[in-house]
């Protein structure tokens, strides 16, 4: 079984649409195809739901009237009527859903995290909806489900943690039958539901996540996320033009580089994976012949293979005097930061002054507030000093094996020097496959760009000229 899952350019438009359903349809059944809202209508949701709140009738209007349109376009690509009316009524349905839910905005005057997940959902129930029509206007059955059905989370709206048990359980009730049945299922990415039934959503970009939370619910033998460029690759395109496909990856290198701010893949897609050892293909819609990038068990080479940056982070530094004081310290500061909840990046414990330093996401009300919570919950009980400090990246250069290469952090660290990069901090630990240098936020990019050129551009330039080498070698053979 495989479930192929299409991000929002690769469905942002009814050509779109049709290719991903061609590239769909290539593969054997069964097979689920995931889908991502089309490209910009989230953001438009989430501009129509804000001006909703603070009663900005135009701008809701104009978000609202961009969502229509991108929709009808996408439904006048559906040639047969009788498909085309049927999922037209559904997406009527979802928008007048949509405009009562941004009228309860309205009239709250705020919009809460519940409601935000109910507007946002729309996006993708509306694209299952013509997936699904334009599958079977391809001559092929095709059934659209809404995830708010099968995935099952926990209540934290905005990014909910999902109960693979119950979802594996819900997936076979809802999913396997319409399987069985010869259908193809084309499920929503990004939502599930909450212990109160409530629609919840996996995180911005979490419809990766629901591919391999999906596929690892029905034992897929691989899950497919088709994107707009052609695999991982060495650094983000946009900041590093030189950048290249890997074409394999380990489980732990993909989920350090996602980790770590590759957006080509939500952070926790690799998990539900690892966890039922099923392969996992980043392909391109543009290029469909091409091989793309593998993330499988095995990870081979020794050699940094990424460089990635995760940026807009919080460093906490806790200052503990008192050595008896450190594990109070400890357990006061992770209990803040788990009801506050703040995403740990990393936390480290190190020198005489008993210091811990906690990298962070970014939080509502920043540092202020995060100091003011720990200062509150340590009270008078022990001595410590609290700092912090805002506008931190993380950069992270990682391959299997490289953390152990001894001379990988100096040069790291003296490419940075060149760079005129200050480093904040580091971290190389040997059982892991990633280096990691804190740095100011605003050098990342100039970071990332100088690492790729020092650590992975040379091996690009190697592979070249060896197969290079072994092309001329062929040739004079052909010709001797
Ligand atoms: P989709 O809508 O298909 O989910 P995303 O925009 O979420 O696509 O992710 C793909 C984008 O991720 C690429 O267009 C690229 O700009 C960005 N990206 C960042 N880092 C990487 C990387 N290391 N490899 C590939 N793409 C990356
Ligand atoms: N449509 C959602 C978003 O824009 C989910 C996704 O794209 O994966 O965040
Ligand atoms: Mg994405």
């Amino acid at each position: 079984m495989i479930v192929l899952k299409f991000g929002g350019t690769s469905v942002g438009d009814s050509q779109r649409v049709r290719s991903a359903a061609e590239i769909a349809l290539l593969q054997p059944k069964p097979r689920v195809v995931v889908v991502s809202a089309a490209t910009g209508v989230t953001n438009a949701l989430l501009d129509a739901a804000r001006a909703a709140a603070r009663g900005d009738v135009a701008k809701r209007r104009e978000a609202v009237a961009l969502i229509h349109d991108r929709h009808a376009e996408i439904l006048g690509g559906i040639g047969n009527d009788a498909f085309c009316q049927a999922a037209a009524s559904v997406v009527e349905g979802l928008h007048a859903a949509l405009d009562a839910a941004l009228d309860e905005v309205a009239a709250a005057g705020a919009l809460s995290e519940r409601l935000s997940d109910r507007i946002v959902a729309t996006g993708e129930k509306c694209l299952a909806t013509m997936m699904s029509a334009t599958i079977n206007d391809m001559g092929h059955a095709a059934t659209p489900v809404f995830a708010d059905t099968v995935i099952a989370t926990d209540g934290r709206h905005g990014s909910a943690r999902p109960d693979r048990t119950l979802t594996r359980q819900h997936a076979e009730q809802v999913i396997r039958p319409l399987l069985d049945a010869g259908q193809t299922v084309v499920a929503t990415g990004f939502i599930g539901f909450g212990p109160d039934g409530a629609t919840t959503t996996l995180g911005r970009g979490g419809s990766d996540y629901s591919a391999t939370l999906l596929g690892a619910a029905l034992d897929a033998d691989e899950v497919q996320i088709w994107t707009d460029v052609p695999g991982v690759l060495s650094a983000d395109p946009r900041k590093v033009p030189a950048a290249r496909v890997v074409p394999e990856l380990g489980f732990d290198e993909a989920q350090e580089l996602a980790h770590f701010g590759a957006k080509v893949l939500h952070p926790r897609t690799i998990r539900p994976a690892v966890a039922r050892n099923i392969p996992v293909r980043i392909l391109s819609t543009f290029a469909p012949e091409e091989p793309g990038t593998v993330v499988t068990q095995e990870s081979t080479g020794t050699r940094v293979k990424a460089v990635t940056a995760l940026r807009g982070l919080i460093v906490l530094t806790v200052d503990v005097p008192e050595l008896e004081d450190l594990a109070p310290a400890a357990s006061a500061v992770f209990r803040v930061l788990d009801e506050q909840h703040v995403e740990i990046v990393t936390v480290s414990q190190a020198s005489s002054r008993r210091r811990m330093t906690f990298l962070v996401d970014a939080v509502m009300g920043g540092c202020t507030q995060l100091q003011h919570r720990i200062e509150e919950a340590l009270g008078d009980r022990v001595e410590v000093h609290v700092s912090c400090s805002e506008h931190v990246a993380a950069v992270a250069a990682v391959g299997a094996g490289v953390a152990g290469e001894p001379t990988a952090l100096s040069t790291m660290l003296s490419t940075l020097h060149r760079a005129g990069v200050a480093v904040l901090a580091t971290t190389q630990q040997t059982s892991n496959v990633a280096m990691l240098v804190v740095i100011p936020d605003d050098a990342a990019d100039r970071a990332v760009a100088a690492l790729h050129d020092r650590m992975v551009r040379p091996q690009h330039a190697t592979h070249r000229s060896r197969r290079r080498r072994s092309a001329l070698m062929a040739e004079s053979l052909r010709v001797g």
